[in-house]
């Protein structure tokens, strides 16, 4: 294990470099071959790449390699991972030179593209012309703009990032590729710089086309998801983009739920008089079965209601289900139905006006 010759590499380099915790670390080896690896009880789990895992810490170490573009898209790539990469070969085909410094067992930097250079000067640039070949890396540009938004898109980047889009090649990502970078930069501390970088670039359209106006749009503190139900969208752009994303049902429902009853829900303390149509918003977002729904659209729209007032929604909830036809009703379907809800809602009027 001592004789690897072994590097960190990528945004655990670049990230301690900028004094901020990385998520994970990755290692490039030198002059390996997966059997040697392997015999070292190193895990492989690369399908495409020969990475592994390390078998104390479980970091990822990816034999060094060399891409070359063969078919279309992000994963059309023919791998050369013998011994014989060096390691600036592999910081070579990296997007960005500030993801292209490695740093070797004595914390000495190996840094062959300048990336300390457009680190200090807050340049995301790329490596080489061969960035265009996987159309993930205009998103990636943007995602790390949203971490790091003190940090500017090199014009010759900007330029790739720009024939790229034009090309149609961000098309042959997968949506559910897609949407997992727009998932982590609306969870990423400066959401905005990531649909400013793909606007710049024109890399919205066609798989964000709904989104491409969204420059007075006031990003607001909260999850991924909370982040998602706020963007300005009318209820056809939502199911627009939801299907071509393939967007995971809970964050379209919270959008949906604030998009329907967002208006009546944010209304609180609530009037008398809108008893019908806060019921109606109520039975829809099923309180009376549930308060998950409701609790996730209030936690939204009035989180000081709910850290302040969180009971009346119970209390509202009580009441609605204790509220019953007296036994000798008679009725039966939807005239049965009807009658219970007439008393429901007078019983909500009366609350709300107490
Ligand atoms: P994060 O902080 O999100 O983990 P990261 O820069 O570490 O960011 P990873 O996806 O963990 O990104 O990848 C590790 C390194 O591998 C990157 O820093 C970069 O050098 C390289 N890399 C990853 N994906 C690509 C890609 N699509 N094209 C070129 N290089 C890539
Ligand atoms: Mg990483």
């Amino acid at each position: 294990m001592q004789d690897l010759d072994c590097y960190l590499v990528g945004g655990a380099v670049r990230d301690e470099l900028l004094g901020r915790p990385s998520p994970d670390r990755d290692w490039v080896v030198v002059g390996a071959t997966e059997a040697e690896l392997l015999a070292l009880d190193f895990m492989r789990v690369g399908k495409d790449f020969p990475v592994f895992l390390h078998p104390q810490t479980k970091e990822e170490y990816a034999l060094a390699r060399t891409e070359r573009k063969r078919g279309q898209g992000h994963r059309g790539f023919a791998i050369d991972a013998s011994p014989e990469v060096t390691l600036e070969q592999d910081l070579g085909r990296r997007d960005l030179t500030i993801n292209a410094i490695a740093k070797d067992r004595t914390g000495q930097l190996i840094d062959p593209y300048n990336g300390l250079r457009d680190l200090s000067d807050r340049i995301f640039r790329h490596v080489s012309e061969a960035f265009t070949e996987d159309p993930l890396r205009v998103f990636r540009v943007a995602r790390f703009a949203a971490q790091l938004p003190d940090f500017k898109v090199a014009e010759e980047t900007q330029t790739l990032m720009r024939s790229m889009a034009v090309a149609g090649e961000l098309q042959t990502l997968s949506a559910e590729r897609v949407w997992q970078e727009v998932a982590k930069a609306l969870g990423a501390p400066h959401p905005h710089r990531w649909f400013e970088v793909l606007g710049d670039c024109g890399g919205l359209a066609p798989w964000l086309e709904e989104l491409q106006h969204l420059a007075a749009h006031r990003f607001y503190s909260g999850s991924s998801e909370q982040r998602f139900a706020q963007l300005p969208l009318s209820m056809a752009e939502l199911e627009g983009l939801a299907k071509r994303l393939r967007i995971p049902k809970h964050y379209v429902q919270l959008a949906a739920d604030r998009l329907l009853y967002g208006a009546v829900l944010s209304a609180y303390p609530w009037r008398a008089s809108q008893a019908a149509e806060l019921y109606h918003a109520l039975t829809e977002l099923q309180l009376l079965h549930d308060s998950a729904r409701i609790n996730r659209v209030m936690a939204l729209l009035r989180p000081d209601v709910v850290a302040k007032d969180g009971a009346v929604l119970k209390d509202i909830r009580q009441g609605l289900r204790a509220v019953q036809l007296p036994a000798d009703h008679g009725m039966s379907g939807s005239a049965y139905g009807e009658a219970l809800k007439q008393l429901r809602i007078t019983w909500l009027h009366r609350y709300l006006a107490r």
